[in-house]
């Protein structure tokens, strides 16, 4: 385990750590690469009393334009290794920060077929158990065997079988803050900074959210009553003007 300084940094824009650029000052955020990271950066937010989220891609949420008076945890640990192999079957460790499709690649690169059908999915490989995310027909839950968890309660790193995560469609022990506490009594990792699901979609609008008013709000609103809601997902896109208040007037 490496000993490192935590690195700490004070107001920094959400919008900056997220795909859709949104989102205003988060109070502290502090960069986790290794085990000694993540402790320190969970004893900083017990002692001055802040909640805490976690942070991987950025590519699933959307940031208060409030911002978000805690510690975002911005998940910067790498590392993929083989830990057994057989003429039939590898196991591949993974660090959670690892971008998805560099794990998917690096499983390629050596014959391995696992998740190759989730390529292109953008994210870290750490979210994926957190929402079972899958696409043509694979899942992470096919092929995980365990995931390392921090549990701040205990200060402990402790491994969960996959039997544990009650991963369904999309859902896992994760995304319920009641099971997972039931799971390990306590977990900080679910404080809320408005994460939303951008799932995939059947019929794709592209829109540009912009702040100086270029969309007719009024209009898209009306349009979006009127559509099937089965048959219509909207993907955003945000052109670094847009607000949270925005995409919450369209969507909400
Ligand atoms: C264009 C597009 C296409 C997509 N296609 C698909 C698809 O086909 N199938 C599918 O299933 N999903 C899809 N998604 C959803 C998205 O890719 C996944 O949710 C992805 O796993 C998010 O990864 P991230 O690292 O960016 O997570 P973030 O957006 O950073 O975080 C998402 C959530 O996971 C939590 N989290 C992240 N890392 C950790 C960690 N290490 N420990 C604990 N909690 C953590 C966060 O706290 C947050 O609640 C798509 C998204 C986009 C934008």
């Amino acid at each position: 385990m490496t000993k490192s300084t935590l690195k700490l940094r004070e107001n920094i824009p959400i919008s900056q750590l997220t795909t859709m650029r949104l989102g205003g000052n988060a109070r502290w955020v502090a960069e986790a690469s290794n085990q000694d990271h993540i402790r320190a950066a969970y004893k900083f937010a017990h002692e001055q009393n802040l909640p805490v989220f976690i942070l991987g891609g950025g590519s699933n949420l959307i940031g208060r334009d409030e911002g978000f008076e805690g510690l975002i945890i911005q998940n910067k640990t790498t590392g993929i290794e083989i830990i057994a192999e057989t003429d039939q079957t590898a196991t591949i460790r993974g660090a959670s920060g690892e971008v998805l499709d560099n794990f998917i690649e690096f499983c390629t690169d050596r014959q391995l077929s696992c998740i190759e059908a989730m390529s292109g999915i953008p994210g870290t490989l750490g979210a994926t158990p957190v929402q079972n995310v899958g696409a043509y027909g694979q899942e992470i839950s096919d092929v995980l065997e365990s995931v390392e968890v921090y549990d701040s309660a205990q200060d402990a790193f402790i491994s969960l079988e996959v039997s544990e995560l009650q991963m369904g469609y999309r859902s896992t022990v994760f995304n319920d803050p009641k099971k997972t506490q039931a799971l390990l009594q306590k977990i900080d990792k679910r404080a809320n900074i408005d994460p939303t699901t951008t799932n995939s979609a059947d019929f794709v609008n592209w829109l540009t959210v912009n702040k100086a008013g270029e969309i007719n709000l009024n209009v898209l609103k009306s349009t979006l009553k009127k559509a099937k809601p089965s048959l219509v997902s909207v993907m955003l896109a945000n052109n670094e003007t847009g607000t949270t208040q925005d995409v919450k007037q369209i969507i909400w």
